[in-house]
């Protein structure tokens, strides 16, 4: 059970925090808030990056890339065998998310991939495509998403039957991170061999052998964070780019996929924290600066009321998110954990951030201050990866072995 960092992970969060403050912190003053990251911009910021995720040296990194190559996935978990640290995957995550939750959610979604190439054991992909995901040449994505199917993520309509040496891939998906400037997509679909038994599948669909459309799709917060819709008419992917589901196993490629949420929920969750942490930070700063009734604002009850729940939350959520992931780091199944993470962690940082925007009276709501962004951001994440309904119903499932959807 997570109960307190340990001497390596608390290394690791100094490291990391120092970084993010020195490097990622100034980007703020650099870029533009509210225009989305290019292709570009995510493989500059995380150029610098590398040395502190990947470290081949003394393996006290996320990743440690000194055998990647060669690494296989083994037992039930969803990582188990693989020389990924979940727990430090989850510190970078909430100190990036501290400082900018839309850069966060985009270095982390281009990742996404190098995670499905390797529990995928398809050699082939693993050679051409893994070191190009983690080094950035390749900005990933994950779409699963449909006009039609949401919530019902299963019910998805695109379709990739084989021709040959190529599937031939027809379909929409909408609302997918780094969409719009994706360059390899793990696509979701229904695989057909031309036996008239179509599977759930995952094909690797590389944009410059396998062009694909896609447009931006702007949103209310993560300003920065590119969102977009892809659209596959006719596209033509190579028969060796299905990297999980077969006719023989026909449940494979949904059951990798269902899995793969165990571990992005519980980062969402740590990003809901990082967020919900930068508002506390900023209303206790404010607090012990701003005067009225010629008192501080902090020696006000109410006012420490509000900050004592604001910390209470974010810190029952943080413990949340890392049982999940010590879950997943000990090869354990954490479905019904990640769940619990990530609807108490996203629907927390609303709460948090409404309550900061109301210790910040009017500049709470002002573009002048960050806080009216953490807010908008903050409500972002309640609906991506399954929304809280969709995570309560998962959890209910759990409970009562009664699945209240299908
Ligand atoms: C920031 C962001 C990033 C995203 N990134 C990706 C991505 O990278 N890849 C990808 O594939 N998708 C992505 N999505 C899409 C996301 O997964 C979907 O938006 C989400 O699954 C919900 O689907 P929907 O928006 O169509 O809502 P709907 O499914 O239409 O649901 C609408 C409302 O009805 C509720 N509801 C639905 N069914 C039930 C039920 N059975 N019981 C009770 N309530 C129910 C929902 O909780 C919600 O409140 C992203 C979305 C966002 C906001």
């Amino acid at each position: 059970m997570f109960a307190e960092y340990t001497e390596k992970q608390l290394a690791f969060k100094d490291t990391i925090t120092a970084f993010v403050e020195s490097e990622i912190r100034p980007l703020n003053d650099a870029y533009d808030l509210t225009l989305p990251f290019t292709a570009a911009d995510i493989r500059k910021i995380w150029q610098k990056m590398i040395p502190v995720f990947l470290n081949p040296k003394d393996g006290e990194a996320i990743i440690d890339m000194k055998d990647i190559q060669n690494a296989s996935h083994s037992g039930e978990g969803l990582l188990g065998g693989l020389p990924i640290d979940t727990i430090l995957l989850g510190i970078a995550i909430e100190e990036i998310a501290r400082v900018n939750p839309s850069l966060m959610c985009s270095i982390m979604i281009s990742l996404a991939p190098a995670g499905t190439i390797l529990v995928s054991r398809n050699d082939e992909m693993k050679k051409k495509y893994l070191l190009p995901v983690l080094t950035g040449q390749k900005i990933g994505c994950a779409a699963i998403t449909e006009p039609g199917f949401g919530s019902h993520s299963a019910g998805f309509r695109t379709t990739a039957v084989l021709k040959g040496d190529h599937w031939l891939v027809n379909g929409t998906k909408t609302w997918i991170s780094n969409g719009d400037i994706s360059e390899l997509c793990v696509l979701i679909c229904s695989c057909d061999e031309g036996t008239g038994e179509p599977y759930t599948a995952q094909l690797l669909v590389d944009r410059d052998v396998s062009p694909y459309r896609s447009r931006s799709l702007p949103h209310m917060g993560l300003k920065q964070f590119p969102a977009g819709e892809l659209v596959f008419e006719q596209v033509k992917v190579p028969a060796g780019n299905k990297i999980s589901g077969s006719k023989e196993k026909k449940g494979d490629g949904l059951k990798k996929t269902l899995q793969a949420f165990e571990i992005s929920r519980s980062c969402m969750a740590l990003c809901s924290v990082g967020i919900a942490q930068a508002a506390i930070d900023a209303s206790v700063a404010y607090v012990k600066e701003r005067r009225q009734f010629g008192k501080l604002l902090g020696e006000f009850q109410m006012i420490q009321e509000m900050l004592s729940d604001m910390a209470t939350e974010t810190e029952a959520a943080r413990m949340l998110a890392y049982r999940a992931l010590s879950l997943i780091q000990a090869g354990k199944r954490a479905e019904a954990a990640a769940a619990m993470a990530k609807q108490y962690a996203t629907e927390m940082a609303v709460r948090v951030t409404s309550k900061a925007v109301q210790i910040h009276g009017k500049a709470g709501l002002s573009e002048d201050f960050p806080i009216e962004r953490m807010f908008r951001d903050a409500r972002m994440l309640t609906i991506p990866d399954g929304t809280t309904q969709m995570q309560k119903l998962i959890l209910g499932r759990a409970l009562t072995g009664l699945s209240a959807f299908s």
